[in-house]
């Protein structure tokens, strides 16, 4: 039996003149994906996307394909389908033999059908209505559910073939891995900033990480952690690229010369202005940040406001409006969740004042920052950065 994979568009369909581009950035990075698992050939028809396996091997990897085309941000639905001829006793051949294994542990079904072809000699609720009439025959206790169904089963009529699908699964939505520009992450071992770079990613804004260490404060295995999250993410993005910087010299600087409860917000200075740096050189036209607002003293409106006001970029907060529990529930869904809470310190929590200021005034901030050079101090820490690759398929590299 033929089996192929149909990925169905999201919001891309909407685009006017410049869809073409998102439908090739999509293509590629699908063809990218299933070169990697077999062979597959991946072609475009009549706003979806088929994925058809070339040979046996590929066929028995279907499901690791499914898996890749889950993670192409720009389809919305992704499934199996069993592809025959436009012919009506060849689909419901299909659907006696093949269907009753798919519809295992389903209680009730729905039968829809669309005709793209306008020749296929009947309508698409005849054709529905046949095909619920094979499944009830064929699939033993499953009932018609029209409302609330446990799975709705699929016909197509195509240009070339029909295909017959159970239980579509989502797709990654967003749009295109690329079509936005280029963002800068902050990403450190927490919870929330790989959830900002995946939302970000989902719309389209092709990431590059920076990663503040503090060792000997933070340890190599903090910094493993973050590689592995970097690495969660490259299941959407493919790669990315972590400039990994330390902060050790800074953070013992401010800790003798500095007030104890602007540590952070002074911290956060350096943090911005070494990104910023970063994101001119690797033309990032925004930086991401995991903040939410009011969720640590240095994500009030006026913390925030420290380290904003430094920026000559956007700086992206995808999370500034959500709750602890509804970024969790995004770091599950990506998988991030359980390597984010394996308890490594991070820079951030190395010499962290017991009262740290939470309406900081910019002037006093900046009096403090003034005991030290700033700008040397950035230049210097820049300098310590090392580049990892981190790859979807394959092993990280460093970059020289
Ligand atoms: P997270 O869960 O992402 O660590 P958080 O709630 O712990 O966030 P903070 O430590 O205040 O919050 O950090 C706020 C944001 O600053 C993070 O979401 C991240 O974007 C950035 N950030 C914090 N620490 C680091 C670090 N060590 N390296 C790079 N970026 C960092
Ligand atoms: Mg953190």
């Amino acid at each position: 039996m033929k089996e192929v994979i149909l990925c169905k568009y999201g919001e891309v369909i909407l685009k006017g003149a410049n869809r073409s581009d998102f439908e090739a950035k999509m293509l590629k990075q699908l063809r990218q994906r299933a070169r990697r698992i077999g062979n597959y050939n991946v072609f475009y028809s009549q706003s979806t996307v088929y994925i058809e396996p070339l040979d046996d091997e590929s066929i028995d990897r279907i499901d690791d394909m499914v898996y890749q085309a889950k993670h192409v941000f720009g389809f919305v639905g992704v499934s199996r389908a069993f592809a025959c001829k436009k012919d009506m006793n060849e689909i419901l051949e299909v659907i006696k033999n093949h269907l009753p294994e798919r519809l295992k542990g389903y209680k009730t079904f729905k039968a829809e059908a669309k005709r793209s072809d306008k020749k296929f000699p009947m309508k698409s609720p005849d054709i529905a209505a046949e095909v619920g009439g094979a499944i009830l025959a064929s699939v033993p206790k499953i009932k018609v559910d029209i409302h609330n169904p446990d799975v709705i089963v699929r016909v197509e009529i195509r240009d070339k073939e029909a295909f017959i699908h159970a239980g579509q699964e989502k797709g990654a939505g967003g749009i295109p891995y690329g079509c936005s520009g280029r963002g800068l992450l902050l990403l450190s071992g927490g919870i929330d900033s790989p959830v900002a770079g995946y939302m970000m990613a989902k719309r389209g804004v092709q990431l590059e990480a920076i990663h503040f260490e503090s060792f000997p404060y933070t340890s190599e295995r903090a910094k493993e952690k973050v590689l592995d999250l970097a690495k969660i993410l490259t299941n959407y993005t493919m790669r990315l690229r972590v400039h990994v910087v330390s902060l050790t010299k800074i953070q013992e600087l401010l800790r003798d010369n500095c007030e104890e409860e602007y540590f952070t917000l002074l911290l956060r200075r350096y943090m911005m202005a070494i990104s910023l740096k970063l994101a001119h050189k690797y033309d990032c036209e925004a930086i991401i940040t995991g903040e939410s607002l009011g969720q640590v003293a240095s994500q009030t409106m006026k913390a925030i406001n420290v380290t904003n006001s430094m920026s000559d970029i956007p700086i992206f907060r995808p999370l500034i409006g959500m709750d602890k529990e509804e970024i969790i529930q995004i770091s599950r869904k990506i998988g991030a969740f359980e390597t984010s809470v394996l308890p490594y310190e991070d820079c951030c929590t190395v010499f962290t004042p017991r009262h740290p200021r939470t309406r900081p005034e910019l002037d006093k901030v900046i009096e403090q920052e003034n005991k030290l050079d700033f700008n040397a101090l950035v230049e210097e820490a820049f300098e310590t950065k090392e580049t990892i690759v981190v790859k979807c398929f394959g092993d990280n590299k460093i970059e020289m």
